[in-house]
């Protein structure tokens, strides 16, 4: 047996400076623990909280428009921004306050995307949208559905319960069916005005033996929001375009082009002419500009919308927000369905370009 063990005061003296340190130890941790706690707290105090949509792009003319349908559009823009903002003010995730959205953007028979999408050229309706995580760069992405009644719900299912980024139509709607979202029979899509279109683009076909493109197809709608947390989440929903054939799919559901969010540059969802959205990978040419080129959200989306797009030849708008809560509502039609809460809380609804 050593001596140490033999002598009681030493063992005695042992003792009690384990248990000095034991509790010195614990002491300064939670001190520790406490600081980072407050420094968190801090920071998301500080984190502004921000939301923005569109309903499409296109030529939207006071002209064209009557007073009553100017409200209906202003009511329901209104509407889906509140209760998106809503989301976010009660400490709500940037993936509820997109999806929310977009939901009552879907459900009115007034745009391009869900309930009053327009028709391909068999006088169907097929759906395709996307939505993407800035804080983990996840996606889910969905194509030429005919019976998902909210799209974008389908999107967020693919993105948080599926190994995979893009799924489309038949196969899309029986992983729809697994995740028992709702689905409707096609007819429930079915607007008239859309067939009135339709049949205008049809013979205008004949008339002009060429393919009426541009113009046909505006009304999609999107929504980025950033949350408490700094967690940017962009999503759009669409019909495509009316007279589209041969299941063509536009930009909406292609992650890059109509829709992308990082939460290290910003998050965008497209509008407009979705076969130069693709080409021009829109929405991820804004966030290069900004990671690349130190350019500003502003500066970056106006270069792409007002310069780089037209080059290509197309025409449509995007919204955007980043980390600050600074939002760009950038577009080069007559027009674009849109509304906003911005990161010091003002607020914008408008559809013309002069609003
Ligand atoms: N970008 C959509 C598409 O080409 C249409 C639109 O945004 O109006 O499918």
């Amino acid at each position: 047996m050593s001596s140490l063990n033999q002598n009681p005061f030493n063992h005695f003296y042992v003792r009690s400076v384990i248990y000095s340190l034991v509790i010195f130890c614990v002491t300064a941790c939670q001190s520790t623990q406490q600081q980072l706690d407050d420094t968190l707290e801090s920071e998301i105090i500080h984190q502004p909280i921000a939301l923005v949509l569109h309903g499409g792009a296109g030529t939207i003319l006071k002209e064209n428009m009557t007073p009553e349908l100017e409200q209906q559009y202003i009511h329901v823009l209104d509407s889906a921004l509140t209760v998106g903002y809503q989301i976010l003010e009660n400490g709500g995730e940037s993936i509820d306050a997109v999806t929310a959205v977009i939901v009552v953007l879907e459900n009115s028979p007034l745009f391009n995307a869900g309930k009053g999408a327009v028709l391909t050229h068999d006088e169907t309706n097929e759906l395709d949208a996307s939505i993407m995580d800035g804080a983990t760069l996840n996606a889910g992405a969905v194509a030429g559905v005919k019976t998902v009644k909210n799209p974008i719900l389908l999107a967020k299912e693919i993105m948080l319960h599926s190994s995979h980024v893009m799924m489309a139509r038949e196969g899309a709607e029986l992983f729809a069916q697994e995740q028992g979202l709702e689905l409707v029979d096609p007819s429930y899509f079915f607007v008239q005005n859309r067939l009135d279109a339709l049949n205008r683009i049809k013979e205008k076909e004949i008339q002009e033996q060429t393919a009426a493109t541009n113009d046909s197809k505006f009304g999609t709608v999107g929504c980025v929001a950033l949350d408490k947390h700094g967690n940017i989440v962009a999503g759009t929903s669409t019909g495509g375009m009316t007279n589209k054939r041969w299941g063509r799919i536009g930009d909406s559901p292609i992650i890059g082009a109509g829709t992308y969010a990082n939460n290290a540059t910003c998050g965008v969802s497209a509008t407009g002419w979705g076969e130069f959205f693709i080409r021009g990978v829109v929405a991820y040419d804004i966030a290069a500009l900004i990671e690349y080129k130190g350019l500003t959200l502003k500066e970056a989306a106006r270069i792409v919308i007002q310069e780089k797009l037209p080059k290509l030849g197309g025409d449509g708008g995007i919204i955007a927000l980043d980390k600050m809560g600074k939002v760009t509502m950038e577009f080069n039609t007559s027009g674009m369905f849109r509304a906003a809460i911005d990161g010091d809380g003002a607020k914008f609804v408008g559809m013309f370009e002069k609003d």
